[in-house]
């Protein structure tokens, strides 16, 4: 370990949330790349975080070579066997951003499964992201039903919940901001059973799993979180958050019948309530089942699907909403993180990638786009002074660094 790789002690505290932003001076564990300024996680005496604790990092990015084809080749006899007779092998849930756009590809394309794919257009959709989907679509030949929420709703809740937030900032209510989008687990479910499909599929990865996250439980990385009684635990631990939140902050009542929906029915897309109520119907996501390779998502997608990133966003990834950096800006200021720091710390973690490589690539994604702050602003019809708390000029010459 070189001396650069160890934390002083005279650097970033934990109080100097926004030290990442501003100065480029930022202390990270010495295993993974989780901040100093991250609340709730400890650093032990050598700089390492509670996250990596006593686990043992690959010392190299260990490639994707792991046998998982059988496996995966069962998975999808798996869903054709239960496609038998029905018009589709599966419902697949797009959003426009690289994952789930590479995941129809590779449903449609590579194992050449039946699929019917379902999209919201959210208030924070770019429309190059709406592009994407439609030409998507075209391109595999997939049938695409559009999802109809109330966007005035979700732009009511999300603007909220930031007015909130700003008064007194809470991991609770920047989560309170997209729980409208939950509701697309819902009418998943519904499309599913009205066109009489039996599996959902979803785009998710292990890698997502961010540890500061109100509604994180050790071991959400496994498939097996997925059961039953784990998604109960999970909205039950959620549940209590949320009633502690609101014994605090009664003026959220009103959102009381949402945050409800997203927390105890809705909040993954295997909620035990869910589960109960759709029994012929099965959501798995597909990253759990094979590897998350990321390299080959973006070369498929570009060259197969002339897959396009807005103007301004810095990161190919949650590129399909531009409230991603807003929530971002927010967690960083809130708990000293961003799910860039947690996205590719898992992945070091994992060996999927090394620690140096995470470290340039926080260089290059992980600064904060204003740009696409302020479209998202203007959804919320909020000026964006009203997020700049004078980091905006410091943003851009800010640089994460060990
Ligand atoms: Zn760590």
């Amino acid at each position: 370990m070189s001396q650069s790789d160890r934390l002083s002690e005279t650097g970033a505290s934990v109080d100097s949330d926004l030290t990442r932003i501003k100065t480029e001076q930022v202390e990270r564990c010495v295993s993974c790349v989780l901040p100093r300024t991250l609340k709730e996680v400890s650093f032990d005496v050598g700089g390492r975080c509670s996250v990596c604790g006593e686990r043992k990092i690959p010392p190299d990015a260990s490639p994707l070579q792991a046998d998982y084809e059988p496996q995966l080749q069962a998975f999808a006899d798996d869903l054709r066997n239960r496609g038998t007779g029905h018009q589709y092998d599966c419902l697949v849930g797009l959003s426009g951003g690289r994952d789930s756009t590479y995941l129809l590809h590779q449903l449609s394309r590579k194992h050449g499964l039946r699929c019917l794919a379902a999209y919201y257009r959210t208030p924070f959709t770019h429309s190059v992201v709406d592009d994407n989907v439609r030409r998507t679509a075209k391109i595999l030949d997939v049938p695409l039903i559009d999802i109809s929420i109330n966007q005035e709703q979700h732009r009511k809740v999300a603007r909220d919940a930031c007015l909130l937030w700003k008064k007194k900032p809470s991991p609770e209510l920047i989560n309170l901001s997209c729980v409208v989008c939950k509701l697309v687990h819902r009418e998943l479910y519904r499309i599913a059973r009205t066109h009489d499909v039996a599996t959902i599929i979803l785009g998710g990865n292990k890698y997502e799993e961010a540890q500061f996250l109100p509604a994180y439980v050790a071991g959400d990385e496994e498939a097996g979180a997925h059961s039953f009684l784990s998604q109960a635990r999970k909205s039950l631990r959620v549940m209590r958050r949320g009633i502690a939140f609101l014994v605090k902050r009664p003026s959220i009542i009103r959102h009381l019948p949402m945050g409800v929906r997203a927390s105890l029915m809705y909040l993954t897309p295997h909620t035990s309530y869910l589960q109960l109520r759709y029994p012929g119907v099965h959501a798995v996501e597909y990253f759990y089942v094979r590897p998350y390779d990321e390299k080959d998502c973006v070369r498929t997608i570009r060259e197969e699907l002339d897959w396009r990133l807005p103007p301004d966003y810095k990161t190919d990834w949650r590129a399909d909403c531009a409230f991603a950096d807003l929530k971002n800006y927010m967690f960083l200021k809130t708990v000293g993180a961003s799910y860039m720091d947690a996205f590719l710390s898992n992945m070091v973690r994992d060996g999927t990638i090394t620690r140096d490589e995470a470290l340039r690539r926080l260089a290059d994604e992980g600064t904060i786009s204003w740009e696409r702050i302020r479209h998202a602003a203007d959804v919320l019809d909020l000026p964006i002074e009203f997020f700049d708390g004078g980091e905006r000029a410091a943003v851009s010459s800010a640089r994460p660094t060990t």
